[in-house]
């Protein structure tokens, strides 16, 4: 593995490109080529989405708002996102990922999904060089590919682009997990190309709140291989 943090960027870049995009966006697609513990993550991190999308939909909607989602993966998140309305901009690390969420997007257009006054832009690039303003920001299981020591600047990035929320999810580290993982129980799949980074939650608050946001709602999604933590914050 990678021993320095741009070769490590460098490598989930790589894998995101390659083999874990080809996992990865039959893992969050429809078609039934994947294997039980896929399905299984697919379903878990589908109700992660529904909770993001039921939270902003009981909050108002985010019709006319500027939403950026960075590490978007195959649009998940971002195309609901767009076709509420939001004006999204969404970008992930992974050409291969941002440009499947454009076709995502295009074909649920062509399908009759009403398109949105604002387009949503699908953008290659890593999340550190996401810049703007943003009524809202998302990043959901993004952070499993940054340690503890890289995660605080970038729980700090997002909240600078966010101006009053910022909806975030990892996995947790629990001893529970933390004890599955070290058995290998977790993140199963033929490529282990990637590691993978728990988190503790209060970590996480702390760098939130050191960024200004105080979290105002919280969720668990757990399913046998996909867990996740999420987290809305708003400014204190
Ligand atoms: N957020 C999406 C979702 O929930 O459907 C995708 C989640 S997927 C597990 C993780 C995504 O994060 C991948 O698409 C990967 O390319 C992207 N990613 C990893 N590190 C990144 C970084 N530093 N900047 C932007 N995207 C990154």
């Amino acid at each position: 593995m990678a021993s320095t943090d741009g070769d490590e960027l460098e490598a989930v870049k790589t894998y995101f490109n390659t083999e874990g995009f080809n996992r990865w966006q039959k893992i969050y697609g429809e078609t039934d080529e994947v294997n039980k513990v896929q399905l299984d993550i697919r379903q878990g991190h589908a109700q992660t989405v529904e909770k993001v999308l039921g939270w902003l939909d009981a909050e108002g909607g985010l019709a006319g708002t500027s939403v950026a989602d960075a590490g978007c993966g195959t649009g998940s998140l971002a195309i609901p996102l767009a076709l509420r309305g939001a004006a999204v901009s969404a970008s992930d690390i992974s050409a291969a990922m941002a440009g499947e969420a454009q076709k995502r997007y295009e074909a649920a257009v062509a399908a009759g999904a009403a398109a949105p006054a604002t387009p949503p832009k699908f953008e290659a690039m890593d999340l550190e060089s996401v810049t703007g303003k943003y009524h809202t920001v998302t990043c959901l299981d993004v952070m499993i590919h940054y340690p503890q020591d890289k995660a605080d600047a970038m729980i700090g990035h997002l909240a600078s682009l966010a101006e009053q929320r910022l909806i975030i999810s990892f996995a947790p580290k629990t001893p529970y997990y933390s004890v599955l993982k070290r058995i290998g129980e977790l993140f199963p799949g033929p490529s282990k190309a990637t590691r993978a980074y728990l988190h503790a939650e209060a970590d996480v608050e702390a760098s939130l709140q050191a960024a200004g946001f105080k979290v105002v709602k919280r969720e668990m999604t757990a399913t046998k291989f996909y867990f996740s933590r999420l987290l809305e914050a708003v400014r204190a």
